[in-house]
């Protein structure tokens, strides 16, 4: 976070109620009349207009400013300077079923033909060590690191290499000891295991995310076994067995447009059959990859963002955190995910990537994203520090078009690889997406604004 200073950043947002005062990097909210909201924007833009006002106008602004909204706030800054303590690897890009909107074509080499493979074991080894001992060196300097954290992930099913992420798995561990620092290790999995992968999750990940389409009809249509079979009874016992485990459980709903009107009854259905699960993460389908081969349309932004919040009052009863990827008011930052401060990912062929949804050399994107690579013959990994210069510049301050959004330094410009498809940060459009983040964004600070007392009028949260 920036320490440098800058003039407050004030928005008039409207509901059915009227004006509400929002400065996002305070995250400070007020329900105002309209004169109040004009009196603030005029301070805000030219503190010396408060000569000139009104005795109304000047308690207004006193009564502001005693709430921090004129106050000097620091922009967001991502980290600089690439040393990682975290590493996604991707073990395989084989995958046991065949999803009809996959953006990797899993299993079946991208759809570019590239060819099916594993990780080299030592390269997932390299990357371990690399990051234990970033994580060594920022812990003793006190940086706040007290552990390293390898992530599983996939163009593919990583469980389709269980040997291999058991080894992972097991050489992280050893590593951890040697230098005696923790390790912690999370996946995400299709969910369709055998009894023994299951056990070795519950006995070593922290936690697991599940990409499940929340009722059985779906799943069995949207995610097929390779053979054609339907996944869901797989997918339901992987996931009652690591709930009853206690294993952190996320799910992650896909909703196409035919599935869109059911989100309230899937999370009812989840709700039921998996308690205890921790997280409901709905993301609308974004048109790439299968898609463009099978008959899966993402809804529209309204009817998204109408079923979400039916479904955020289901999901509160039952005690079920939801999420949307855009709307997350809770956090100040200026980049959507980690790939400006150079995700330290590894696919399957040992290439470097700063996004997981650019994973093959054959995707024109990997021009920008890919930024270093495993070199066997000298076994270790190399960096390409130009590349990483670039990425960096992938946030929101050098993205003109979402300057004027109130979202701006919590969605932060969106999902690089799907908004940035081909162009550069300063031809940044916008997308569908936009609309969804704001209306859920809006209906955050809503939800906050009921859940606060009154005072004067005014509520603020920060
Ligand atoms: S499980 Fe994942 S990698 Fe496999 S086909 Fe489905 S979306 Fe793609
Ligand atoms: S740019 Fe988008 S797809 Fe790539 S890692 Fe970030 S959020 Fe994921
Ligand atoms: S304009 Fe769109 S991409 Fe930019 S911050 Fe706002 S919602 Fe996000």
């Amino acid at each position: 976070m920036s320490v440098e200073p800058m003039p407050p950043e004030l928005f008039v947002l409207r509901d059915d109620e009227g004006p509400i005062l929002y400065a996002p990097l305070g995250r400070l909210m007020a329900r105002v009349n309209d004169a109040a909201a004009d009196v603030a924007l005029t301070y805000a833009n030219d503190h010396r207009a408060y000569d000139a006002m009104s005795p109304e106008g000047k308690t207004v602004v006193r009564a502001l400013s005693e709430r921090g909204f004129f106050a000097p706030r620091a922009y967001p800054q991502h980290e600089r300077g690439f040393r990682p303590t975290q590493v996604t690897l991707f073990p395989t890009n084989n995958c046991n079923l065949r999803c009809s909107y996959c953006y990797a074509f899993g299993g079946e080499g991208g759809g570019n033909g590239e060819p099916l493979t594993r990780m080299d074991l030592r390269c997932a080894q390299r990357a371990i060590d690399l990051i234990a001992r970033n994580a060594l060196e920022r812990r003793d300097e006190g940086d706040g690191t007290h552990n390293f954290l390898v992530s599983i992930h996939g163009n593919g099913e990583p469980f389709c290499a269980f040997d291999l992420i058991q080894e992972i798995v097991w050489y992280g561990q050893d590593v951890s000891e040697q230098l005696d620092i923790p390790v912690v290790f999370n996946a995400a999995t299709n969910g369709v295991l055998t009894e023994e992968q299951i056990d070795f999750v519950v006995a070593n990940f922290g936690s697991i995310n599940v990409s499940f389409d929340g009722l059985p009809a779906f799943q069995d249509a949207n995610r097929p076994t390779a053979g054609g079979k339907g996944s869901f009874e797989a997918v339901d016992r992987t996931m009652r067995r690591l709930a009853e485990a206690g294993v952190g459980l996320g799910v992650r709903t896909t909703v196409t447009d035919a599935m869109v009107d059911a989100m309230p009854e899937i999370v009812e259905f989840v709700a039921s059959n998996y308690p205890g699960i921790e997280q409901l993460h709905f993301e609308p389908v974004w048109e790439c990859g299968r898609c463009k081969t099978s008959s899966n349309v993402m809804p529209t932004s309204d009817v998204f963002v109408r079923r979400y919040l039916e479904s955020l009052r289901v999901a509160e009863e039952r005690g079920v955190r939801l999420v949307f990827s855009g709307a997350r008011q809770d956090v100040l930052a200026d980049t959507f995910c980690k790939v400006s401060s150079g995700s330290f990912t590894v696919t399957p062929t040992g290439d470097v990537t700063a996004c997981y949804e650019v994973s093959y050399a054959s995707d024109p994107r990997s021009e920008r994203f890919f930024f270093g690579r495993y070199d066997p013959e000298a076994d270790r990994f190399v960096f390409d520090q130009e590349k990483l210069d670039e990425l960096s510049e992938l946030c929101v301050h050098n993205i003109r078009f979402c300057d004027d959004c109130f979202c701006r330094w919590h969605c932060a410009g969106d999902c690089a690889a799907k908004v940035l498809d081909g162009i550069g940060v300063d031809e940044h459009h916008g997308s569908v997406r936009c609309e969804i983040s704001r209306a859920l964004t809006l209906n955050q600070i809503q939800r906050k604004l009921r859940w606060k007392p009154q005072e004067e009028g005014s509520s603020t949260d920060g």
